[in-house]
């Protein structure tokens, strides 16, 4: 059974929800009701995207030697 984390469209509070059901539907927020919360992307899926080499965006991993041409990442 997978856990899904949900932010509120209208209050901006953040609750995770079991899904027992595949299909079952987001649930309303537990904090005003609202329905229909943005579906958060996972915490694994995130950590993947903060390692992605960022050459041109000034944040190289390697130290900012990029920044003389010579990035070892690309
Ligand atoms: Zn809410």
């Amino acid at each position: 059974m997978p856990i899904y984390e949900y932010r509120c469209r209208a209050c901006e509070d953040k609750f995770a929800h079991l899904h027992r059901r595949a299909d079952e539907p987001a649930p309303a927020c537990p904090s005003c009701g609202a329905a229909a919360p943005r579906k958060l992307f996972s915490v694994f899926s995130a950590s993947i995207a903060v390692k992605t080499p960022s050459c041109s965006l000034g944040k190289c991993p390697s130290g900012g030697s990029c920044k003389t041409g010579g990035c070892p990442l690309g």
